[in-house]
């Protein structure tokens, strides 16, 4: 086991390294510290600036009119009550869905570290908020990823949340526990597929490998539509006697008006 112990070292390491070291930004290609030039993270983040109401249970940007506190968020009345409260860095749009595109169908693994990067910053501010509602409480918070499929793991070789819940935990120094959360088969494509629809496919896809129970744990997943996914999951998680649930995803896709 001593050599797994160097391995975390070593990565430890080349994450604190790649933080520091002029590297190509992963949009513009000028150099910028952590892959991520300061006007593109500004661009990525402006989604979160747009001046509208945002849920703050689920960080879906409201229509006009409706501010944080209304009680009628289209997807709110859809979660689990099993998951407290989910935060995504950016709404799935340009130019941020670029980098998660970067990460997913493209294979950059070089971009979990960067996405990580403005995850952690965002539930860093969420936390920091005096008036706000509660993000995760407790420091023995375990930090868990959405599984990938058995078919998309051969393919890419990588799960790409599990990715970006590593390197989110690292920044946040919370406890990176791999397999909490398990999937031994595929489901079909949830690409377009309605919100009831989405239910049903992912209902029974997911179980917790137990080892959770009276502890919060913050899922990581790479984009959220519906919450169907974190819902199952937290509820899964919840069974096995889970404290509390939070999700943390890096986009967020916008409300379909
Ligand atoms: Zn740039
Ligand atoms: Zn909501």
């Amino acid at each position: 086991m001593a050599y797994l112990k160097t391995l975390r070292e070593f990565r430890s390491w080349l994450s604190v390294l790649r933080d520091r070291l002029p590297l190509a930004c992963l949009l513009c290609r000028s150099r910028a510290r952590g892959g991520l030039c300061a006007h593109c993270r500004q661009a990525v983040g402006a989604s979160m600036d747009t001046g509208g109401g945002r849920c703050g249970r689920c960080d879906l940007l409201l229509p006009p009119g409706r501010c944080a506190d209304c009680p009628d968020c289209p997807d709110c009345r859809h979660l689990s009550p099993a998951l407290e409260r989910v935060t995504a860095a950016f709404d799935y749009a340009w130019p941020g869905d670029l980098l998660v595109q970067r990460l997913k169908p493209q294979g950059r693994f070089s971009c979990a570290p960067v996405l990580a990067s403005l995850l952690a910053a965002r539930c860093r501010a969420l936390r920091a908020r005096p008036m706000a509602p509660p993000f995760w409480c407790e420091h023995s918070t375990l930090v868990t990823a959405v599984p990938a499929g058995p078919r998309s793991l051969v393919l890419r070789g990588y799960n790409p949340a599990g990715e970006v819940g590593r390197a989110l935990a690292r920044r946040l120094k919370l406890e990176w526990r791999p397999g909490l959360v398990l999937r031994d088969r595929d489901g079909r494509d949830q690409k377009g597929l309605g919100r009831n629809a989405r239910r049903l496919e992912v209902r029974g896809l997911y179980y917790c490998s137990g080892g959770v129970a009276g502890r919060e744990v913050l899922i990581v997943d790479d984009v959220m539509t519906t919450g169907s996914t974190l819902s199952v999951i937290a509820d899964a998680l919840k069974e096995q006697g889970a404290a509390k649930v939070w999700g943390a995803v890096v986009a967020r896709t916008p409300a379909r008006l």
